[in-house]
């Protein structure tokens, strides 16, 4: 059986919505772009632990300008799927951002409550620079404006799995991103 072979399967309950060469041929086009964008400098990506790995380390393959890599990690404070905005930092990046170029990674972007507050909190760093990338845009539930500069996918109302996302911390090892069936 060929490598390849797993992304045909899908778990129980898991309907197909973006996949897997999409998502690789996506990831790849944002690569080229980000280099572009930032050619002759170096720049700093920073992934919001735990959604965002998968999509860093595709992303990053595909990034030709020298780089660094560091993860945040936040909660969210709110009832049930929707977040309240409160942001609690559980795991603080190590690198120091005065005047570096820095990418926000994210997995994806509801409400905007969660990366409008981590966009403030490293631009109170003082880069030079400060773009936000990510792999989903779900602008039907936007609370709070957030200005994304670069976007895989934006996607319908519904709560996906697969690719980094989890529901309950299962289904991030997929290729592809789905929807649970409820
Ligand atoms: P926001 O603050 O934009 O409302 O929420 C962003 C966070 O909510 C994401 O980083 C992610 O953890 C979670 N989230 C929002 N929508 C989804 C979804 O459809 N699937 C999963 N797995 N997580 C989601």
């Amino acid at each position: 059986m060929g490598i390849g072979a797993a992304t045909e399967s899908f778990p129980t309950g898991v309907e197909l919505l973006i996949g897997a060469d999409e998502i690789q041929h996506r990831v790849r086009e944002l690569g080229s772009v980000i280099s572009e964008r930032y050619a002759n400098q170096t720049i700093v990506t920073i992934a919001v632990l735990n959604g965002a790995v998968v999509f860093l380390s595709d992303l990053v393959r595909h990034i030709t300008v020298p780089m660094e890599i560091d993860f945040l990690a936040v909660s969210s404070y709110g009832c049930g799927t929707r977040s309240s905005g409160e942001v609690r930092v559980l795991k603080d990046i190590e690198t120091d951002l005065l005047g570096r170029h820095v990418i926000i990674v994210e997995d994806i972007v509801d409400t905007g409550r969660t990366l409008d507050v981590i966009h403030r909190m490293l631009l109170d760093r003082k880069p030079a620079s400060l773009a936000t990338c990510v792999l989903l845009d779900k602008p039907a539930r936007r609370e709070v404006h957030v200005h994304i500069d670069h976007t895989a996918f934006t996607i319908p109302d519904r709560f996906v799995v697969g690719y980094g996302l989890d529901s309950a911390g299962y289904y991030r090892n997929l290729p592809y991103i789905g929807v649970v069936k409820s």
